[in-house]
């Protein structure tokens, strides 16, 4: 599936998820048995926080299989995080990569109202790095997940295939409250 497809998949799995009542929780024994036996396809890879309340496959209305889903908290991007985006994008054929950060995150919070202790500072000075003097959280949550995407953006393997037009990055944005996803790249006034 190329990336344009891709992102309308989520655009419309996210407005399902919007106007459902309930989840769906289509999780069979069959669709289990199918992936088993014939391998993931997944047609997106989303970053995204561990934030208990950002959940990808159901934002997105999405099956098992779907979306190969990294999460850290603050969607942080490290050397571990960069070689499961290239393992996605290479031998899972991923066209898509969205870096999703998100409101009210508490990752985003902690670097900047202050002092994290411990190896949190090892999240909270990625994402100081990537807000600068930001002091608006919702901002600064946009700003993290453009950094992050710059920085998968620099790795070599992903950077071949971007050229190649076999890979598109992009960030965005959940709504914690309303469940909306704000897809990117933003014009910088917005
Ligand atoms: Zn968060």
């Amino acid at each position: 599936m190329n990336s344009s497809k891709a992102l309308e998949k989520l655009k419309n799995g996210n407005r399902k998820y919007r106007t459902s009542k309930r989840g769906r929780a289509l999780i069979t024994s069959k669709l289990r048995h199918k992936l088993a036996d014939r391998g993931q396809h997944p047609y997106a890879c989303v970053i995204c926080c561990s934030d208990s309340r950002v959940v990808p496959e159901m934002i997105f209305s999405a099956d098992m299989g779907d979306i190969f889903t990294i999460r850290t908290a603050g969607n942080v991007i490290n050397s571990g995080e960069e070689a499961s985006v290239e393992y996605a994008a290479e031998h899972l054929g991923v066209s898509l990569v969205v870096v999703m950060g998100h409101t009210l995150c508490g990752a985003v919070a902690a670097a900047l109202s202050g002092t994290p202790y411990g190896s949190i500072r090892e999240i909270t000075d990625i994402i100081k790095t990537a807000v600068g003097d930001e002091k608006d959280p919702e901002r600064a949550a946009v700003l993290n997940a453009e950094n992050a995407v710059e920085s998968l953006k620099c790795h070599t393997g992903l950077s071949s295939l971007i050229k190649e037009g076999k890979l598109e990055i992009i960030p965005a944005l959940y709504h914690t409250r309303s469940g909306r996803v704000s897809f990117g790249p933003w014009k910088q006034e917005e």
